[in-house]
């Protein structure tokens, strides 16, 4: 039942926009506070908000930016492309068709790129994921680049870093997808053997199968603000206990209460706070060094770590 009843009829009612329509590509539109935002304050913020703090999601390469010091990254494992083991096939289209769909879309072939790169001047080997290939899905590309992330930072002593951007495992890949969980825990338990330090960066969302491996197995585990970071989605987690969840569940805060992870950093101090942890590791193990070995890297231990 309304509460007002119009008398004249004919009238039309017109629902105005908070904000006139913005040209498309110069202005973007906050997701969290609703503020339009001209792209260039965006981009001069790293893709987070300047009234709210909301963090956008941004491309691994684009992140890759963000975190190592400049002109320091050399992309390695490049020519990794997924096979169709399954030939599997969803509701819509085949899975080559979907993979072929999506590095049109990004110009990436698969959901994460890795490389060595320095960080507040410490050698690391890192892998990035991206969510805007495939949902950031990991498959047998992505595993296999995470891993190889691994072996390198093992070889080299390099500090292994991932960036999660993740709704979890491939399911075009099935088992082969879900394999990626345990190859990768098994080097991370062989890179601590080795001690060389391994840092977990989660950016939303970070969830699923991921979550359930290399991402939540960091010495260090760090998130930006709000990143969605949990294992089972809150919809299926409401109806398996019959019971409303708490407010913020499965947010970065919410997480970093319970201990699940080490630290929440906003992406605009990201570089320099990775960077002094990851001295703190570098200087403290002189270099990474084997115990008992002369340091890997020309160790100094005075040296500026900036680049
Ligand atoms: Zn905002």
């Amino acid at each position: 039942m309304s509460w007002l009843k119009r008398e004249r009829t004919g009238i039309k009612t017109t629902t105005k926009p908070d904000r006139p329509e913005l040209p498309e590509g110069l202005w973007t539109k906050c997701d969290d506070c609703g503020e339009a935002l001209f792209q260039t304050v965006l981009e001069d913020n790293l893709w987070t908000c300047p009234h709210c703090s909301h963090h956008f999601r941004v491309p691994a390469r684009t992140y890759i930016g963000y975190l190592t010091d400049e002109g320091s990254f050399r992309e390695r494992h490049a020519n990794l492309v997924a096979g169709d083991p399954l030939e599997f096939r969803d509701a819509k289209m085949k899975y080559p068709d979907r993979l072929a769909a999506a590095q049109r879309d990004t110009g990436e072939k698969d959901a994460c790129i890795s490389g060595v790169a320095t960080i507040g001047g410490v050698p690391v080997s890192l892998a990035v994921m991206n969510f805007f290939f495939m949902g950031g899905s990991m498959g047998s590309v992505v595993g296999e680049k995470v891993a190889r992330a691994i072996e390198d930072g093992m070889r080299e002593r390099r500090a292994v870093v991932v960036v999660s951007a993740t709704g979890g495992a491939r399911m075009q890949e099935g088992i082969l997808s879900l394999m990626q969980m345990a190859k990768t825990s098994v080097l991370l338990a062989q890179l601590r053997e080795q001690r060389v330090p391994f840092v977990s960066l989660l950016t939303d969302p970070s969830t699923a199968g991921v979550l359930a491996s290399y991402a939540s197995l960091g010495d260090l585990i760090i998130a930006e603000p709000k990143a969605l970071v949990g294992f089972a989605g809150a919809r299926v987690i409401r109806q398996t206990i019959g019971e409303d969840l708490p407010p913020g569940f499965q947010r970065a805060e919410f997480v970093l209460e319970k201990g699940f992870i080490d630290r929440i950093v906003h992406r605009k101090q990201m570089r320099e706070q990775v960077g002094q942890s990851l001295g703190f590791f570098w200087h403290s193990t002189r270099g990474f060094a084997p115990e008992g070995a002369p340091s890997p890297h020309a160790y100094d231990p005075n040296a500026p770590r900036s680049s």
